[in-house]
C-alpha cells in the first residue's frame, strides 16, 4: 500500500519509523511519504491560512496550496482521507476498508480546517472520506493520521507475525476481548483464573467467550445490541 501524508508539521510523523510500523516500511509492505504543505506555497511567508469568509474566530487553510498538493500526489488509484471532527467515525470496520485501498492520501487540517472547496473539487476526481476519531476537537489532523495509520498498517498482509491475533482481538467479532494474564500465576496475592492454567483448550475458549460477552455487556451495551443474533450460540445466550 502507498500512503502520502500532507501536513504543515511533517515532524509529527517521526514515530512512523519505529516499531512494527517502521518494520512494515522497511519490508516495503507500506510505502509512506510525508510532505510539507508549504512546498506548494509561492509567497515569501509560505502562507497557508487566511481569515474566514463571514467572520468568526480563527483562520482557515487556503485552497491553493492544497489544490496543488493534491494535483501533485493523487492519481487514478487515490482515496483522499481528511481527518475532521465532522467526519465518519473511525472504527475497525473503516480501518479494514482503508487497508484494502491501493493509495491513501491524508490531508491534515490545522486552524479551523481546510477551505471546503478543496474537498468538493477533489470529490470530482477521487473518493473523499472525512474521518473523525471521536466527539472531541484536536489541534490538528496529524495525531488522527498517526492513529489511523497504526490501525490500518497492522491489518496489511504479513505485518503481524501471527495474523490469528487479528481474529481474536477486540472489535474483530463485535466484542471486546476477554481479560489477559501472563506469568507469574500469583502476583500480590492475585491469582490467574484457574481455568486458564488447566490446559483444557475447549474450556478456555468457552471461558474467554463468556468473559468477552460479559465485559462487552458491562462496558459497551451498544456493541451487544448491534450483534447479529445468528452469531450467538445457546451458551452465549445463557451468559
Ligand atoms: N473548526 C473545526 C470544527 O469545529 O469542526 C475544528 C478544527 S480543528 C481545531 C483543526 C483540525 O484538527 C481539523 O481540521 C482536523 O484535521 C483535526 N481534528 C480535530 N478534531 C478531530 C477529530 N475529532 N477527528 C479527526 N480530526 C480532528
Amino acid at each position: 500500500m502507498r500512503v502520502d501524508v500532507v501536513s504543515i508539521f511533517p515532524e509529527y510523523f517521526a514515530p512512523l519509523g519505529l516499531s512494527l510500523l517502521g518494520k512494515a516500511r522497511a519490508e516495503s509492505r507500506l510505502e509512506l511519504a510525508v510532505h510539507d504543505l508549504r512546498t506548494w506555497t509561492h509567497d515569501v511567508h509560505r502562507t497557508v491560512d487566511d481569515t474566514p469568509y463571514g467572520g468568526g474566530a480563527g483562520m482557515v487553510m487556503r485552497p491553493e496550496p492544497w489544490g496543488e498538493a493534491l494535483d501533485a500526489l493523487a492519481d487514478g488509484r487515490t482515496r483522499l482521507v481528511v481527518p475532521a471532527p465532522t467526519g465518519r467515525l473511525f472504527t475497525q470496520d473503516l480501518a479494514h476498508e482503508l487497508a484494502a485501498e491501493e493509495h491513501l492520501l491524508f490531508a491534515c487540517g490545522r486552524y479551523e480546517g481546510i477551505d471546503q472547496r478543496v474537498l468538493d473539487h477533489a470529490a470530482g476526481r477521487m473518493p473523499v472520506t472525512e474521518v473523525s476519531l471521536g466527539d472531541y476537537v484536536l489541534f490538528g489532523g496529524e495525531v488522527a493520521v498517526l492513529v489511523m495509520l497504526e490501525a490500518i498498517t497492522r491489518l496489511l498482509p504479513g505485518v503481524l507475525g501471527n495474523s490469528a491475533s487479528l481474529d481474536e482481538e477486540s472489535h474483530a467479532n463485535g466484542l471486546l476481548e476477554a481479560p489477559m494474564y501472563t506469568k507469574p500465576a500469583v502476583w500480590r496475592e492475585l491469582e490467574v483464573p484457574e481455568i486458564l492454567r488447566s490446559g483444557d483448550h475447549g474450556k478456555i475458549a468457552r471461558w474467554r467467550r463468556d468473559q468477552a460477552l460479559l465485559r462487552t455487556a458491562a462496558r459497551r451495551p451498544d456493541l451487544v445490541a448491534a450483534l447479529d443474533p445468528a452469531t450467538l450460540d445457546k451458551k452465549d445466550r445463557a451468559t
